[in-house]
């Protein structure tokens, strides 16, 4: 079976295995919780919680996994929900100097709680065209969500698809800043080659589909015709 491993240092991970667990698909995937680089060596894939991004981050360097995992975003797909989707940006803004380390595995630059604390947390409706039964909106739980400020691709990186955007009137004005533009802010979930982050928690729900959408688009994608 392809292994997905779900980082389990600290946060949301347990939601993520479930939810593994029903899809249909479990026949050809398996998971195990990663806390280890030996775990971190076993797997295909890996989806990174949400959670806090700095404590998850000075975990990861204290058990030896952070410098395994810079390697395995190199070349294999990892999905990261929220804390996940900071720790896999390139930049975080507004974080305190030396306080984040990143994976730097996607293009973006990112503001960690970016809603502001009048809106800690909300649910929002959403059109996803690329999920199964597209028709269907997906109920995206925000949580302290980081909220995206720009794509910052060069030509060689892959090109970023943005696979789930809010209706622009639900940004709070506080997010108005004059270095990026405001489209950029809509975005929740997006992918980039093997990596694609959500800011909002899919795991919270009973709707399986980004987990479908990440193994069937990012992972089962690379092992067509593998068995
Ligand atoms: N605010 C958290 C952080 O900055 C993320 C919140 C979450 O994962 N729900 O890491």
């Amino acid at each position: 079976a392809i292994i997905i491993g779900i980082l389990a240092l600290q946060g949301a991970f347990l939601e993520h295995q479930t939810a593994l667990q029903r899809l249909s698909l479990n026949k050809t995937i398996d998971t195990i919780l990663v806390r280890t680089a030996e775990d971190l060596d076993r797997c295909d894939a890996l989806i990174i919680p949400g959670g806090e991004s700095t404590t998850i981050a000075l975990l990861a360097r204290l058990s030896g996994v952070l410098e395994p995992l810079k390697l395995f975003v190199k070349t294999k797909p990892v999905w990261g929900t929220c804390a996940g989707a900071i720790l896999l940006s390139q930049a975080v803004e507004g974080a305190k100097k030396g306080g984040q380390e990143l994976l730097g595995a996607m293009s973006i630059t990112i503001a960690r709680n970016g809603w502001g604390s009048q809106i800690e947390s909300f649910e929002a409706s959403l059109q996803v065209p690329g999920l199964r039964d597209p028709a269907v909106p997906f109920t995206g739980i925000f949580i302290r969500a980081p909220v995206i400020l720009s794509l910052t691709p060069t030509p060689s990186d892959h090109p970023i698809v943005v696979v789930a955007h809010l209706s622009r009137d639900l940004l709070p004005s506080a997010l108005s800043s004059p270095n990026h533009s405001a489209e950029p802010r809509t975005y929740v979930a997006v992918r980039q080659g093997l990596h694609f982050l959500t800011t909002f928690h899919p795991e919270l729900t009973n709707d399986d589909r980004f987990h479908d959408y990440f193994v069937r688009e990012c992972v089962l994608s690379l092992f067509v015709g593998v068995s």
